[in-house]
Parts: C-alpha cells; structure tokens; sequence
C-alpha cells in the first residue's frame, strides 16, 4: 500500500513502466473480510434473487425493491458509504467481488448499480453534510432507491448539452425539462437529476419523488434487462428547496463525468461475474447434449469457445482489480474526516479515468463475444428463450451502450492518454519513439515488453507527425485506444499468472495457460493495429521508417493454441465451471 502521492501508480503511466514491474492487486490477495462479504452477497443471490429470475424480468419492481432492501440488511447497499452515514466504507475490490455476485441476474444488478453507484454516489462525493445525513442513511439500508438523470431525448453521448432548465424563484429551485431513459425511475424515491441553471450553468440538483412537478413516463419496451425500470422522468414546474442543489452551482459536469468513470470501473467488473454464470450453464449443456455419439465438449470448436469464455473471466478479472487496487491505494490517502474529502476522493478516481474507461469497453465487448460463444455452442437451442443463452445475448448488449458507448469511451481513452502525454502531466510518450529494448527472460513478458514497444513506437511517431490532429481522425484514434486496452489486459493478465505462479497456487498452470491465450492473440491484434494505425497517421516517409523499425523487431515464437484451449476446457469441464475462484 502507498505511504503517500508519491508511491500511487499514475493513471495511464502503464505503458511507460518496463514489463511487468508495476505492482498490481489480484483477486487472489482479497481479504478474509472481503471475501465474506462476498459469500454473503453470493448466499443472497442464489437463495433470493436467482429463484425469481422470471419474476423480476416480468417487471415486477415490486419485488425488485424488496430485493433492495433485502441487500440493504446485509449491508450491500452501504459498502461504499461513509460509517458516519450509515454505510460500512469498505475498500473498492469489496465492492468489486460484490458486484461480480450481483451481475448474475443482469436486470436486477442493473438496478442494484443504478442504485449503490450512479444514483448514492453523487451525494456521497458532493452532498453537504445535511443533505448526505438527510438521504445516505435510507439508501444504505434501501428504505429509499436512488436513480441518476442526465440523459435528455437530444442529448445522449453529448451529454453536457441538456436543455432542462432549473431557475431560482423564492427561495425554491423551478425545474422544466424530461428526462430520457432514466434506470430505477419506475420506483426511485430519489433522483440527481442534471439541469442548467438560467439555461447556461450545469448544475445537480437532488429531487425527491414527493416534491411538486416530477412524474415519469411509461416503462420503455426494451431489448433486454426486460426486469429493470427505464423511464422517462418529467419536471414541469418542480419546485424543490433552495438546499436540494448537489456541489454548487455549475458544477454539474463535474459530478456528471466523474460519477461516470465509478459507473464504468464497475460495469467491467459486472461483465466478468456475467461472464462466469454462463460459462457455468454453456459447460452444463455442452456435457449433456451429444452429436455424432459424443457430448458436444468433446469438440475442439466447442473446446476454443469453452476456453475463450474462461480466458476473458480470467483476463477482465485481472484488469478490474488491477486498476481497483490503484484506486484503493489513492482513496487511502484521503479521508472523509477532511472539509475537502469528498472532494479529494473524487480527483483520486478521475486519476484513473482512462483505466476506467478501458474495464468498461473491454468488460461490455469480452462479455457480448462470450454470449454469442453461448449461444453458438447451444446451437438452436441458444435462439430459443426456453434457454438462458438467448437472455445473455439481450441482456448484455446494453453494456456497450450506457456509461458513455463504447465510440465515446474510446475517444476519451485516445485523447485523455495523449493530453496526459503533452501537458504538464508529461508522461514520456515522445521518448518512446526510438531507444533499445532489455527483453524480460519470461516468455509471456517478453511479448508484452515487444507489444508495448510496439504499440507506444507507432503512437509517438504519430503523434510526432501529425500533432493533436490525430483525434480528428475517429478510426484512428479508436486504434490507439485499441492498442492502450490490449497492452493493459494483456500485461494485467500476465503478471496475474506469475504471480499465482509464483505463490504456487493451485490453479496457476491454468492460470499461465489463459494468459498465454490472451497474450498470443492479443500480440496478433497489437501487430494489426499498429500496422492500420501507421498507415492511418503517419506521412510516407515516416510510414517507410517505421515498418522497417517494426519488421526490424523480433515478434514472440507462435504457441500452438489448440492445445493449451484443450486443456483449459478439460480442466472447465472437470470442475463444472470456472474454478479460479476467490470467493
Ligand atoms: C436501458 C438504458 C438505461 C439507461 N440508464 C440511464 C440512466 O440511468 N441515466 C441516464 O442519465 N442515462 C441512461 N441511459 C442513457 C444512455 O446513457 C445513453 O443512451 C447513451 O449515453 C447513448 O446516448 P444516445 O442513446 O442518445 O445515443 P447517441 O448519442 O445518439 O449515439 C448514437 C450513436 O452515435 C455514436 N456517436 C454519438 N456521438 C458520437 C461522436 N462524437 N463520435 C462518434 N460517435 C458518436 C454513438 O456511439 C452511438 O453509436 C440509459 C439508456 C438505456 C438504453
């Protein structure tokens, strides 16, 4: 754990630290505590939540808001609370190993991180004292479900751009506008909803569902998470208390995108508890349907989708704690007791917005492919609702779409990365277009030493040729990003191996076996994109330097992969499901 600022891994500074070298958290380090907790949280889920699966995606929010409050006795509502407010302020990867429980029924985990995350959190980091001794309390213990409101009909990825207006009249704030697409608004008693301020300052306010002036619209018919609330929320001359205004005036976009980056770390890490139940029913089904006499896992193409499912658990699973274990070392260093806590907490998760983003993009798209894996493997069977892979497939493919699309968080990463790369924060991106490389002895380092220097060789000389102007080029730019994320997770999963490796863990040949996959096909995908994206940015002469530079570096010796996923599906198949598990 850091002892000050100092020791704290720097956001985005991944790429430029040698192979391997940065210290990194893994779900195998999770405390007794955490891990209890998480028992719990899994005790509920299969003992209240999963029995009524049906009934919650029928929409009975009845029933969901029962839940809630269920999981607020448990004391999973209050996690990341303040104790002074009720809560139990537990560290991030508690949360995290919570949320993997609670993303097995997509619906209500939809409505559980609307809740604990998006809807508490804004009062938890910008709530005056009264307000956070008014409101944190009842959600801790779920008496009171939160939504959050930012969404307009005009404004989506352009988020700042809403139209609802709050003006100030007696000593009450006057809010007009709707609200689109707003999770939990069937039943939430309280909403941050985002409003400019004489049509020009984006501020947040917090409304109650009592207050004069704010309804919803009827329940939209939706693709999937069919359980979860999604409404429109209108204000027509709401009239709230002077006092209800969140942060200070105009500091609206402040809240709005930092909330986002909580909401993301988490969705990549819901993504991964999603991921490990269907991997648990596909491995089921696969052992019980035969074809040509055989059960379908004896297949080496059922055996590849079998193994890729475990290598994204494995690899998603890394990154999140990972980047959680940067989190908490910085949250550590700041305290509630101080007038500027929340404050403070804040900027320290801003720090990892990119990494933010990165868990949220490479969770939502690794959790779709394993549902189309599903699906395929269930055969016709997989497009039928009688089975759960047709459910997987709708539920999750709202991932890529809210917390900021995929588009978007992929810009934020490219120019976020880039900024940090040329102003004062001066990360050493400009060095890193030439200079020698000490190759790591472990193989598996090795490729992620070449594949970074590879990767951060391609983006410097581009950069160096064509300035900011590389973000006006979208493709290009969603390449960088592409190459930043495969970097991560491919480092993230590689020294999480070692590690188990290292600690003689009794899964770690598996572990280095799922790590080899990703790092093999990660390296093919690294070597495509820096390719594209040099003939995307860099003028000819530089494009003939650098692949000569590029074809001038050595590449790591192909692995035959159709043996290592054998293998990881035999040991899937042994177990049943996927067996690294810390809970
Ligand atoms: C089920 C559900 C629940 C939701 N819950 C909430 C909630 O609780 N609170 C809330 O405030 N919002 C919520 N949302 C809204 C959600 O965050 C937005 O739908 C999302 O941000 C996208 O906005 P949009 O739908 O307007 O799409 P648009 O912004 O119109 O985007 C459409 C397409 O254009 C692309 N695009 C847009 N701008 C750019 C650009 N500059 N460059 C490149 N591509 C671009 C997008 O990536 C996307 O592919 C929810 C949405 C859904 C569907």
């Amino acid at each position: 754990m850091a002892q000050d600022e100092t020791q704290l891994v720097r956001g985005s500074s991944y790429m430029f630290h040698p192979a391997g070298t940065l210290p990194q958290v893994t779900p195998e380090d999770s405390s007794e505590e955490a891990l209890a907790i998480a028992e719990a949280a899994r005790d509920f889920m299969n003992g209240e939540v999963m029995p009524r699966d049906e009934e919650i995606d029928h929409l009975d929010l009845a029933l969901t808001r029962d839940l809630l409050a269920k999981a607020g006795e448990l004391g999973i509502l209050g996690m990341e609370i303040p104790e002074a407010y009720g809560g139990l302020d537990l560290d991030k990867k508690t949360a995290l190993l919570v949320l993997e429980e609670m993303a097995k029924q997509a619906s209500f985990s939809t409505s559980y991180t609307a809740h604990t995350s998006i809807g508490t959190m804004p009062i938890v980091y910008f709530g005056t004292h009264e307000q956070k001794a008014k409101y944190l309390p009842r959600l801790a213990t779920g008496e009171w479900c939160a939504a959050y409101a930012l969404t307009e009909a005009g404004s989506g990825s352009d988020a700042l751009g809403a139209k609802a207006t709050a003006v100030l009249q007696d000593g009450h704030w006057v809010l007009n506008g709707t609200k689109a697409w707003i999770t939990n608004a069937g039943f939430a008693d309280v909403f941050v909803i985002f409003a400019k301020i004489n049509g020009s300052h984006l501020s947040a306010f917090i409304v109650e569902k009592t207050d004069p002036g704010i309804s919803t619209g009827a329940e939209e018919k939706k693709m999937g998470i069919k359980g979860s609330s999604t409404r429109t929320v209108i204000l027509e001359n709401c009239r709230i208390p002077e006092d209800r205004l969140l942060g200070g005036k105009g500091k609206g976009a402040r809240i709005a995108l930092g909330i986002l980056n909580v909401g993301r770390f988490k969705l990549g890490a819901s993504s991964v508890g999603a991921g490990k139940r269907v991997l648990e029913y596909t491995l089921k089904y696969a052992g019980e349907r035969t074809q040509f006499g055989k059960p379908l896992n004896a297949f080496g193409l059922v055996q590849q989708k079998l193994a890729n499912m475990a290598v994204r658990i494995f690899v998603g699973e890394s990154m999140s704690f990972r980047t959680i274990g940067y989190l908490d070392d910085a949250l550590a260093l700041t305290s509630w007791e101080s007038e500027t806590g929340g404050a403070d907490k804040m900027k320290a998760i801003d720090e990892y917005a990119v990494e933010a983003s990165m868990s949220k993009v490479w969770g939502s798209e690794a959790l779709f492919a394993t549902a189309d894996d599903a699906v395929q493997t269930f055969g016709g069977a997989g497009f039928s609702a009688e089975y759960p892979a047709e459910k997987i497939y709708r539920d999750c493919r709202i991932n890529r779409i809210f917390e900021g699309t995929n588009e978007i968080n992929r810009l934020l990463i490219a120019g976020t990365f880039l900024k940090r790369c040329s102003g004062t924060d001066g990360l050493p991106l400009a060095g890193s277009a030439t200079g020698t490389l000490d190759l790591p002895e472990d193989g598996l380092l090795r490729t992620v030493a070449l594949a970074k220097a590879r990767a951060l060789r391609v983006i410097a000389l581009a950069q160096a040729d064509r300035g900011p102007k590389i973000l006006d080029n979208q493709e290009a730019a969603a390449r960088i990003s592409n190459l930043l994320i495969e970097l991560y997770d491919m480092e993230s999963a590689v020294v999480r191996a070692r590690k188990m490796v290292e600690a003689g863990h009794r899964w770690a040949p598996l572990a280095r076996d799922l790590a080899t996959v990703y790092a093999q096909e990660a390296w093919n995908r690294i070597q495509g994109e820096a390719r594209m994206l040099a003939a995307e940015l860099a003028s000819d002469a530089v494009l003939d330097s650098l692949v000569a530079d590029l074809l001038a570096m050595h590449a790591p010796a192909p692995v035959a992969l159709s043996t290592l996923r054998c293998s990881i599906a035999q040991a899937l198949v042994d177990q049943g499901r996927y067996p690294i598990s810390a809970v």
